[in-house]
């Protein structure tokens, strides 16, 4: 049975790989490491299990892409690497091996292609879904259901931010005045 592996376009480069001297200087930096204290939480460990896939030490297996899974992105420890470690463009590529290569449960697989597929690219969409949300909060159910829910749920519940009256709203367009010369967005 052959091992899997990184393969096909869009690889992590062995040259970025091979730029962490394991300093760990961006340990404590790195959220998801100051949480758990745990080495394949943190940017070393990652890049290091992204290297031993790389090299055919380690089968891209559900416990290693549960390490990359817990990475929030957030590219703190790029910042603050002396060893100009670029681990942005490090784990946007394994995450293209893992979505080409491992696809993961079905459940997973609806979940994205709802997110990714369905949802984010329709502003439309969006709007409906924040208006439902908004009415859900305004309402009072929230409120209820978050009485009801149990503990862990309960928390996770209320990470739920506040939806504002406009969200996903198309601009507000300002007329120039005089002539119109560009077009300028403003967020
Ligand atoms: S990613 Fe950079 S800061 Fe972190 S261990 Fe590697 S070389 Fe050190
Ligand atoms: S991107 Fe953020 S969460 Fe991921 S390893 Fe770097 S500091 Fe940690």
């Amino acid at each position: 049975m052959t091992r899997k592996t990184f393969a096909g376009p869009e690889q992590p480069l062995m040259e970025d790989l091979i730029r962490c001297v394991h300093c760990g200087l961006c340990l404590n930096y790195c959220p998801t490491y100051r949480v758990t204290r745990l080495e394949p939480e943190s940017p070393r460990g990652r890049i290091y299990l992204a290297r031993a896939v790389a090299e055919g030490r380690l089968e891209l297996n559900d416990d290693v892409i549960e390490h990359w899974d817990y990475c929030l992105a957030c590219r703190t420890c790029e910042a603050v690497c002396p060893s100009g470690v670029p681990y942005g463009r490090i784990i946007e590529r394994v995450r293209v091996q893992v979505m080409r290569h491992h696809p993961g449960p079905v459940r997973k697989r609806l979940f994205y292609w709802l997110a990714f597929k369905q949802l984010f690219p329709d502003p439309g969409r969006l709007r409906f879904l924040a208006r439902l949300l908004r009415l859900y909060q305004r309402s009072g159910l929230a409120r209820l259901v978050e009485r009801l829910l149990p503990g862990g749920l309960r928390e996770v519940h209320s990470l739920m931010p506040t939806l504002p009256d406009r969200f996903f709203d198309p601009p507000e367009v300002v007329p120039a005045r005089g002539g119109r010369r560009f077009r300028v967005g403003l967020l």
